[in-house]
């Protein structure tokens, strides 16, 4: 039996750069096989219809939706859209997130209020207006995309994103304790080092000849630094995103799942 027959779940950031798997459009694929009807959001209308027919090709129920999830009006217009397709929203996915590199005497106010105003906003506003559906009917899950980089230092200077990053843990698990008497559950998920289209854009971004990246060799070097011995993959992230959303994990609420292959266990 489908762990999610009947949900319908709002998936942000589901496209994926450059056509590849990031972790929403894999969330998004992955709760579509569990039994859910997805409403893939994104910037990129291309990149949102491309998980869609990914998710009808394996016989599920998907439609784009294209937004930006730090302007109000059109989150608003997306969840509004959502409910008039689907009827109810059983199931929210935070996933969008932008990542800038800078420390904290190189970072400039740009890239620092980038961070904060889309990171930020990315949880907030697509939680404020999915929240009174959830809360009419007494049932609703929240799943945030954050990072084990919210918890600590990992060996590179990305203080605007780590910070951002941890603030969605304490909004996560201030959502979780004011939305539980509601019938509202809401997690973090604390991906580690996930082998992404933008994790590859921002090495690349930090390389001076990006041609000259040698990604078997970079992907040993790292799959080195983790215990379990492997990068992960988007996958690992959309698997712990459908045990959060499903009933087994009715008892979990305002916690982390940390998928990092045990790195944050190290010192
Ligand atoms: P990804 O595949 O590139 O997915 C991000 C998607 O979100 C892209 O399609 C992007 O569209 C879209 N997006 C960006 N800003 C948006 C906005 N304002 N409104 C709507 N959609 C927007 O990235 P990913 O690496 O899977 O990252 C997804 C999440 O995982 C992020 O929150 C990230 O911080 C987190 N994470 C990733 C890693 C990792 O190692 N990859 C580790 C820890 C946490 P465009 O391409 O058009 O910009």
């Amino acid at each position: 039996m489908a762990r999610l027959a009947g949900k319908i779940a709002l998936v942000t950031g589901a496209g994926s750069m450059k056509g590849g798997m990031g972790n929403g459009k894999a969330t998004a694929i992955r709760l579509a096989q569990e039994g859910a009807a997805i409403a893939a959001l994104d910037l990129d209308q291309t990149a949102a219809e491309e998980t869609c027919d990914l998710i009808r090709q394996e016989g599920g129920r998907a439609f784009a939706l294209t937004a930006d999830v730090t302007q109000e009006d059109q989150v608003k217009t997306a969840v509004d859209r959502c409910m008039s397709e689907f009827g109810q929203i059983d199931i929210l996915q935070n996933n969008v997130g932008i990542l800038k590199t800078g420390g904290a005497m190189d970072s400039t106010v740009e890239d620092w209020d980038a961070l904060v105003h889309v990171n930020m906003k990315a949880v907030f506003l697509p939680t404020k207006h999915v929240l009174p559906h959830f809360v009419e009917r007494g049932v609703g899950v929240v799943t945030n995309i954050s990072s084990i980089a919210g918890l600590r230092y990992l060996g590179t200077p990305y203080i605007g994103y780590n910070a951002t990053k941890g603030s969605i843990i304490s909004f996560t698990r201030n959502l979780a304790a004011e939305m539980a008497p509601h019938g509202v559950r809401a997690n973090a998920i604390l991906p580690g080092f996930i082998d992404t289209p933008m994790a590859r854009n921002i090495t690349e971004q930090n390389t001076d000849d990006p041609d000259t990246i040698d990604w078997d060799a970079l992907d040993k070097q790292r799959a080195a630094r983790i215990p379990l011995g492997r990068v992960g993959t988007p996958w690992d992230v959309a698997n712990a995103a459908v045990f959060l959303a499903s009933d087994d994990a009715s008892y979990i609420t305002g916690t982390e799942i940390t998928v990092d292959g045990g790195v944050s266990c190290r010192v």
